[in-house]
């Protein structure tokens, strides 16, 4: 995910393309660069940081400036942040020039091809291979731009949203869009590209919205050409006009960070296992697994270390692992473990999970692991960061930034890549049938559409945080797979709405915290139609029988619940070391809710910071 911007018209094209990397910022951050069209060569200026850093950077130059350019501020997803993986990016010869947003995920096959060919490459980024391929299609067979960008888009796998210009021909900007946002902004003899309108609203209100696989020739003094990428058949552009401000454009017209976040999930689920799931070879392939596979099958047992939520994806990951590969699973804060004079040795694996990748107590956890000869294992959002650099290998969740404090989608992105790795590891270990591999790949490529489904509840978590924002305590509670489930719900609650909650493995409430239940106290449980159902429904008796309010989050279709609980939340049937990606959406939403009723800064709650760089 990144923020990209594009200018042809009147105007100095440097200052409208710098204003508007600033304003899609929160869209990415580890780099920024700007191509300009100076009336005679394309010039460039990019660099790792800010979008600050690269204003400084051009203050330094003796002129920037052109009415045409692409800009772009990077989220890496291929390359770590450094001036080289910057975009934009050249063609070999020179003449072409790319932002892009996205993954793309045969990459690495054509640019194999590519080099065969003769082309050679001054980033690591899935990026610079693209616009080769654009170049190379366009010379082998004298296609124009907009052509050979479609050729080439028909063979490429993954999720992009591109602009493209040609030095010989500058007049003109090529776009297109799968699977990340674009938009083109429609002034008086001049057009703005953006990932979205917050760059263009102060000087059009009339934007047309590229849809999935269209791509678009944007050029001056001639109507927007909109075709299908596959199909070629022409579209005719929508031009509508925006009535939204620039801070509800940042939030993708949603009120706050948070919730943006909680419905990218299914986005971000898809972004994670692209390119590693991959259903028509029915395999599973993460470079950080494969080049370690003989680490990874003579451990004596994996040690997940993490803090807050990124240790609730770790204890997801505890449950799954020893289901399906077999081998002891440890989870740990990293602030115990690294205080802790901990047993450990060459024989183990130590997985660190944090969003930031910068996490203190988990970086000086990950160091002890180090010295004590174990292998280390990262598990980041964050492309380039500390953890990911401390690491010996590890695997990024590409959920793209995470604004709001309360992690959402790092959450269930994390659950996500360890899955991934349990699999692949039951695979390589033959802990797992062929059939049973198979059909989990199946159900986990639906989760994206399954959240999707779940998030229809939005209106029903609402009327239920209406009824419960007043509480003084909450309680969660979940078994198996949907223990640390509960866990987070209270986390969620807490962090945002500042009201009281635990959460508690089901049973375990009658060893004290049922002596809390009476007519106030509101109760998530986690019921959801497996193996521990049937025991389930048995707490949920005990805390009837006891006055205790009842929200349970039940398999769609569940009756028995139905008839007890207070409040339920259906999330569709999946199998049940999946279900945590499902059940834990409602409760974001509910904390969500509650939170805003009450008044709260939900992207910044009081006390916390997004990323704790401090022990
Ligand atoms: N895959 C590209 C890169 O790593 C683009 C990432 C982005 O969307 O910022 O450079």
């Amino acid at each position: 995910m990144c923020g990209i911007v594009g200018y042809i018209g009147h105007r100095e094209a440097y200052p409208v393309i710098l204003k508007g990397l600033q304003r899609l910022e929160y869209r990415g951050y580890d780099s920024a660069g700007i191509a300009l069209y100076d009336g005679n060569e394309i010039i460039l200026s990019k660099t790792k940081g800010k979008v600050a850093d690269l204003e400084s950077k051009v203050s330094n130059l003796p002129s920037f400036s052109g009415n045409l350019g692409i800009g772009h501020t990077r989220w890496a997803t291929h390359g770590v942040p450094n001036d080289e993986n910057s975009h934009p990016h050249f063609s070999n010869s020179g003449d072409l020039v790319i932002i892009h947003n996205g993954i793309i995920e045969n990459y690495s096959a054509l640019k194999k091809e590519l080099i065969k060919r003769g082309y050679t490459f001054s980033s690591d980024t899935d990026t610079e291979v693209l616009i080769n391929l654009i170049e190379d299609i366009q010379k082998n067979s004298n296609l124009k731009l907009g052509k050979a960008v479609q050729v080439a888009l028909n063979q490429v796998v993954g999720a992009y949203a591109i602009a493209v210009f040609d030095v010989k021909k500058p007049n003109e900007i090529v776009v297109a869009r799968l699977g990340s946002p674009l938009a083109i902004g429609v002034g008086e003899n001049e057009f703005f590209i953006a990932s979205d309108a917050s760059p263009f609203i102060e000087y059009t209100n009339n934007a047309v919205y590229l849809e999935d696989e269209e791509m678009a020739v944007v050029r001056l003094k001639k109507p927007i050409k909109i075709r299908k990428i596959k199909d070629d058949s022409l579209v005719s552009p929508y031009i509508q006009e925006l009535k939204i401000n620039l801070e509800q454009i940042e939030k993708g017209g949603y009120d706050h960070f948070m919730l943006k976040e909680i419905f990218e999930q299914p986005h971000a689920i898809k972004d994670t296992y692209r390119g590693r799931l991959l259903i028509d070879e029915g395999i599973i392939k993460m470079a950080g697994i494969e080049d370690n596979m003989g680490k990874f099958l003579n451990a004596n047992r994996i040690i997940i270390v993490a803090c807050g939520t990124s240790w609730h994806a770790g204890l997801v990951a505890e449950y799954i692992i020893e289901d399906l590969v077999r081998v002891p699973v440890e989870v740990e804060y990293a602030s115990e473990f690294r205080y802790r004079n901990p047993v450990i040795n060459d024989k183990d694996i130590v997985i660190a999970i944090s969003q930031s990748g910068e996490t203190a107590d988990t970086l000086a956890a990950i160091k002890l692991a180090k010295e004590k000869g174990a292998f280390v294992f990262g598990v980041c959002n964050v492309v380039g960061s500390t953890i990911s650099r401390e690491t010996h290998a590890g695997a990024y969740t590409h959920a793209g930034p995470e604004i709001g404090v309360a992690s959402t989608k790092a959450f269930t992105t994390q659950i996500t890549v360890l899955t991934l790795i349990a699999l692949r590891l039951a695979k390589a270990k033959g802990t797992m049938s062929s059939t049973d591999f198979r059909r989990h790949l199946v159900e986990l490529e639906t989760i994206p559409e399954k959240v999707e489904e779940v998030l229809k509840s939005d209106a029903l978590s609402k009327e239920i945080a209406s009824i419960y924002k007043d509480a003084k305590n909450f309680l969660y509670l979940g078994r198996g797979f949907n223990f640390p489930v509960a866990l987070e719900g209270a986390l969620k609650l807490k962090e945002i709405s500042y009201i009281h909650a635990e959460g508690y493995p089901a049973a375990e409430m009658k060893h004290g915290p049922i002596a809390l239940i009476d007519e106030n106290m509101p109760i998530a449980v986690i019921a959801t139609k497996y193996g521990h159902y049937e025991k389930v429904v048995s707490n949920i008796q005990e805390i009837k029988s006891r006055k205790g309010k009842i929200i349970a989050v039940v398999t769609k279709g569940d009756e028995q619940v139905r008839d007890l609980a207070d409040h339920v939340i259906e999330v569709p049937e999946t199998l049940e070391l999946l279900s945590p990606l499902l059940t834990t959406i409602p409760l974001q939403l509910l904390s969500y809710h509650i939170a805003v009723m009450l008044g709260r800064n939900v992207d910044q709650p009081r006390n916390l910071a997004k990323s704790v760089t401090v022990e």
